[in-house]
């Protein structure tokens, strides 16, 4: 039965520190058994403990490598692997304990959603993996931009939801401002990256459910695109337009800036 038991062990995804108690308890209750039974002498548990070590040992590597698949399979669904953010899965459940908390609490509770401006010419023009690089570069400065209580959501190809927790509007403006001052990265030629958002709060905005605010955010990500791009709309007549700062007419010429 002892020797049953730790292979047993084999089955679960449990750590070497976890398999090796279970397997000292397992030796021990084997001693206290044989010494109640009839008197023994050290050599006749020699052999028994390497047949348990042995068997601890295969099923210490079983389990190990079912943690170690446990934890990729968890990393993958919560981390994107391309931009280190969180995937749209795992953002929403966030969003929704989040948005929840700020309510129950009453405080303000801040969502943008950003998308990249042209970023398909930089695919088209470039290739996938300068796009890939770009995207990249963008999720690195965004989260170095955020506060450690602020998540970064990759929504889509290349479009990032940030929550921002206990903002108010003007707390999201400093965002912005931020955002704007670190800048998004350069294309492979040059221009600098720029991109479109929007930006809903809870209070202000009269939002009652977590999907009405993204909707909101995205709708007024949309209004930013049909402004001109480079900007960020966070409510009526309520814009910060040219956030990254336009090259001068010779170099846009030069970069083909849109
Ligand atoms: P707009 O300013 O209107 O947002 O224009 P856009 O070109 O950024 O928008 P559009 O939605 O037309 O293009 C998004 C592109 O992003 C299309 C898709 O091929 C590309 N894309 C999506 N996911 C990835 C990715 O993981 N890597 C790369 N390189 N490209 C991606
Ligand atoms: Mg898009
Ligand atoms: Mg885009």
């Amino acid at each position: 039965l002892p020797f049953t038991v730790v292979a047993w062990l084999s089955i679960f995804p449990l750590t070497a520190l976890e398999v090796g108690i279970c397997a000292l308890v397992v030796f021990l209750a084997m001693v206290v058994e044989r010494l109640l039974g009839h008197s023994v002498l050290w050599g006749d548990l020699v052999g028994p403990l390497w047949l348990l070590t042995l068997i601890a040992g295969t099923a210490m590597v079983s389990g190990m490598s079912q943690l170690h698949y446990m934890f990729s399979l968890v990393r993958r669904v919560t981390f994107d692997a391309l931009t280190g953010a969180l995937t749209r899965r795992t953002g929403i459940d966030l969003l929704e304990s989040q948005f929840r908390l700020a309510v129950m609490r009453d405080r303000a509770f801040c969502l943008c959603f950003l998308d990249i401006d042209r970023f398909k010419t930089i695919n088209d023009g470039f290739g996938h993996d300068s796009g890939d690089a770009v995207l990249r570069e963008v999720a690195a400065r965004l989260s170095r931009t955020l506060r450690q209580g602020d998540a970064m959501i990759r929504w889509g190809g290349e479009e990032f939801v940030l929550l921002l927790g206990d903002t108010d509007k003007e707390g999201a403006r400093v965002v912005v401002s931020r955002l704007a001052a670190n800048g998004f990265g350069v294309r492979p030629d040059g221009v600098p990256v720029t991109a479109s958002l929007g930006i809903a709060e809870r209070r202000v905005d009269h939002v009652l459910h977590w999907s009405e605010l993204i909707d909101l955010a995205d709708r007024r990500m949309y209004q930013s695109k049909v402004g001109g791009r480079n900007r960020a709309v966070l409510g009526e007549d309520d814009v910060m337009a040219d956030l990254i700062a336009r090259p001068n007419a010779a170099s846009r010429a030069a970069l083909n800036w849109a």
